[in-house]
């Protein structure tokens, strides 16, 4: 395959690799869609095994950022950015200021923010020399960690797969296993607690799962044990991949909620779920809160309106069960089909010239 057969495979707009050879910045920003707006997405700085295998992850991640904005009914599109290298060893004053400015160049077609291997202090460095970065600190009047507004928004989605399944959207009494108690982890934890739930917890870091327990005296249980939970959700919130062929058969839960991103190892993984009559909270759309608290940033930052917009992703989830159920499909397969129709119709709009001047 070259590379144009590979930009073409999903439709992307547009594919842009940026050098500097004073840095050694490698970057690749893709667009995926810009149909709905500007494309947003993070840095991931990591160190690829091969060039290839960043843009084969770029043009991943940035598909996945155009279904997550349009099936939170954003009007954003879909990007995101990779640079090659160690985080630890290549980063640098002049490599970020550099990556900066090629982004500058797409003079907000892409609009970044932080991923995997950048931190809000690289953002404010990459920010010196564009506007398009956002994910400020809350001291720059920007929206801050979004991971508990995330919490906020898999709270949401557990209510109404909760009214989907039971018919009753309170979560007191159900049993939550919780794979990871990260940042998003251990503030659901916090809110299920909160809410009277039953919570399990597991993590692969002692110190951090010692700290979950310190603080809500909850019951743990070894990492590969924790999807095997007898339990009304399983919560994944550390790896993507963790459903898969291995351990879907395993699941004794009824419905699954989690942060992490691209939890299923393949599309066949949603099909082996609906097959065993587990209810799956497709992920890019539970975990679209932190998404939608940056993109508030756009309209300068109200934690309100930000928060409400969160709230959204209940009536986000339910229809998106809703049209699963309706048309005999897994809600993996829906909400893609949701996230399409959207970029498809609202997208469409652009083609009504609003006066002579207008060029959008
Ligand atoms: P984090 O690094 O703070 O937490 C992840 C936790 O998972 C860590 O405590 C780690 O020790 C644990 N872990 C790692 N491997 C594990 C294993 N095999 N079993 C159990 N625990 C394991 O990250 P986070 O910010 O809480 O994000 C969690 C997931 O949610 C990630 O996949 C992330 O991409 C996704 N996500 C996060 C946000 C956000 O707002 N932070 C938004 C959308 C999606």
């Amino acid at each position: 395959m070259t590379v144009f057969d590979e930009v073409a495979a999903e439709g992307h707009e547009q594919v842009l690799f940026g050098y500097d050879k004073v840095s050694g910045l490698k970057a690749i920003i893709a667009i995926h869609s810009t149909a709905l707006g500007p494309a947003l997405g993070g840095t991931r700085f990591f160190p690829y095994e091969s060039e290839h295998d960043a843009l084969v992850d770029v043009l991943r991640l940035s598909q996945g950022m155009s279904y997550k904005a349009a099936a939170a009914g954003l009007d954003l599109g879909g990007g995101k950015a990779v640079i090659i290298g160690d985080p630890r060893e290549d980063k640098s004053e002049r490599l970020l200021r550099a990556y900066g400015r090629i982004v500058d160049s797409l003079q907000g077609r892409y609009i970044t923010a932080e991923d995997v291997g950048t931190t809000t202090h690289d953002l404010d460095i990459v920010r010196r020399e564009t506007r398009w970065a956002l994910g400020n600190s809350v001291a720059e009047g920007g929206a801050g960690d979004p991971s508990p507004i995330t919490a906020r928004g898999l709270f949401a989605a557990a209510r109404a797969i909760a009214e989907f399944v039971f018919g009753n959207s309170e979560l007191e009494g159900r049993t939550f296993a919780v794979q990871g108690v990260g940042k998003v982890g251990s503030a659901f934890v916090q809110l299920l607690i909160e809410a009277r739930a039953n919570v399990v917890i597991a993590d692969a870091y002692q110190p951090t799962l010692e700290a979950a327990v310190a603080k809500f005296g909850v019951d743990t249980v070894p990492i590969d044990e924790v999807h095997t939970l007898e339990c009304d959700f399983f919560s994944p919130c550390a790896l993507g991949a963790v459903l898969n062929e291995e351990t879907i058969p395993q699941l004794n839960c009824k419905a699954i909620v989690g942060s992490a991103n691209n939890q299923l190892a393949t599309d066949k993984d949603a099909e082996r779920l609906h097959e065993r009559g587990i209810v799956y909270g497709p992920d890019f759309v539970v975990n679209a809160g932190g998404l939608i608290n940056v993109y508030d940033e756009l309209h300068g930052y109200s934690k309100v309106r930000a928060l409400h917009r969160v709230d959204g992703i209940y009536d986000a989830t339910m229809r998106i069960l809703e049209t699963a159920r309706d048309q005999d499909i897994n809600p993996h397969m829906a909400a893609i089909h949701v996230a399409q129709e959207r970029i498809r119709d609202i997208g469409d709009l652009r083609r009504f010239r609003r006066s002579g001047d207008d060029r959008n």
